[in-house]
């Protein structure tokens, strides 16, 4: 059985997989998570992810301040609330969104890809939505939380590449919105430009297309997330 989140039984999804995992999930019970989840229906939809050394790369600036490792989601709860609050207005649904940090062997037990280093759970409209992310210095992790926030605040699109536009879009949008209000001291440590940073990755490429018609970054995501475009028409 996993530790982390209450896993149990013979789950088999992962980045690399194809199967959802299946029976015996109990609701998450990991302490730094926000609570309340006692979900323990199936899971639809878990997201293999870009490795966190590129998107680091794209986000962070290179000679950055060292931030603390965080392993408590009590450490961030509260620049993930206020950024939240910054870019859409309304309070974080801590009710609709379970967040938890694992240890890097939790977490490798359910995502055993190398590099990955978050995951989620999307039941948007449907119940809570479960964010996991491995326990990291203090901006990576919130890189990592709000590329996955960008999964679960709306419907799973069809198409994979718009799915994961759609998070990288909200993923940029959430780190202007720490930088240029330097939540948590964080203005430092995030890039001056990061959509203009190079990587090679088809959906953050779409984001930038999007991005030269000279809308917003949670623009974009509102435009993703209500399927107003697609990464199919521009291939
Ligand atoms: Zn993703």
């Amino acid at each position: 059985m996993y530790s982390c989140g209450g896993y149990s039984g013979t789950a088999s999804y992962c980045a690399a997989g194809g199967g959802g995992y299946s029976s015996g999930y109990s609701a998450a019970s990991c302490s730094n998570s926000y609570g309340g989840s006692s979900y323990g229906g199936k899971a639809e939809y878990a997201m293999p992810e870009t490795p966190n050394f590129q998107m680091a790369d794209v986000f962070l600036t290179e000679d950055r301040p060292m931030t603390p490792i965080v392993s408590e989601l009590g450490e961030v709860r509260q620049i993930i609330e206020q950024t939240f609050e910054k870019i859409t207005g309304q309070e974080f649904p801590a009710e609709d969104i379970q967040i938890t940090i694992c240890d890097e062997t939790q977490f490798r037990e359910m995502q055993p890809a190398n590099g990955v280093v978050g995951f989620s759970f999307n039941r948007y409209g449907k119940g809570t939505s479960e964010i996991y992310a491995i326990q990291d210095h203090m901006d990576r992790l919130l890189l990592t939380i709000g590329h996955e926030l960008g999964h679960i605040l709306s419907p799973t699109l069809p198409n994979k590449q718009d799915e994961e536009a759609k998070a990288h879009a909200f993923s940029l949008a959430w780190m202007e919105t720490i930088r240029d209000n330097n939540i948590g001291g964080l203005q430092p440590n995030i890039s001056p430009n990061p959509a203009h940073n190079g990587l090679h990755d088809v959906a953050f490429d779409f984001v930038k297309y999007l991005l030269k018609t000279g809308a917003s970054s949670f623009d974009v995501f509102k435009t993703l997330s209500h399927g107003l475009t697609s990464i199919i028409a521009e291939v």
